[in-house]
């Protein structure tokens, strides 16, 4: 297991000099599945494996944290989609629960694996913005 980086961020002249970081362009890069900071190379190397390193600009991977956020976005995601429309479809039309199981059961499965990656992707972006955990150590420039 490794030790949590707990050493406090020291505010000086050159903190406010770092290379400025677009939240949401790194969420978008990120939700894409490329790298945070150059947007070329990949985030990962399989489903939800984050690569070490970026292979056009070198950004390491290794620093993040996304543990199970992913999962917890996706459920409330998926959630959101999935529950409206089945007490739509209930209300509405009320077919027969067998029906509605064959449907939703897969159709919440597929949506499930279709979004976890592109989340996870955007968390490490998030995380690397925000210079979360070892993200604020500046890499070399691509
Ligand atoms: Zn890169």
């Amino acid at each position: 297991m490794e030790a949590v980086n707990t050493q406090p961020i020291t505010w000086s002249q050159d903190t406010g000099t770092r290379e400025k970081r677009d939240v949401w362009l790194a969420l978008k890069r990120g939700f894409q599945g490329r790298c945070p900071r150059c947007g070329e190379g990949k985030l990962f190397r399989a489903f939800l494996k984050a690569d070490n390193a970026c292979s056009v600009c070198g950004q390491d991977f290794t620093p993040h944290r996304a543990d199970d956020l992913p999962a917890y976005l996706v459920i409330v995601i998926v959630g959101h989609i999935m529950v409206p429309l089945a007490l739509m479809i209930e209300t509405e039309y009320a077919p027969p629960v067998a029906l509605q199981l064959a449907i939703y059961l897969p159709l919440t499965f597929a949506a499930s694996l279709l979004l976890l990656q592109p989340v996870k992707g955007a968390v490490i972006g998030l995380q690397w913005a925000l210079r979360m955990h070892g993200f604020d150590e500046e890499n070399p420039e691509p």
